[in-house]
């Protein structure tokens, strides 16, 4: 797995004000199909969320 982006395609770097987001450039940037996996599972998550705390505040 790659050491700088460990499979992400991407690197965040963080200095003191900011944080700097960009592609990883060993793996160049991610496949269209992986980022659309990657934005369903978080979708499917963030309703996950959203449903218990919709429990928790009935
Ligand atoms: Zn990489």
């Amino acid at each position: 797995m790659c050491d700088l982006c460990y499979g992400t395609h991407v690197v965040y770097e963080i200095d003191s004000f900011f944080e700097y987001v960009y592609t990883c450039p060993n793996c160049g940037p991610e496949p269209e199909e992986k980022f659309r996996t990657r934005m369903d599972d978080l979708q499917r998550r963030i309703e996950l969320v959203e449903k218990d705390f919709e429990k928790k505040g009935a």
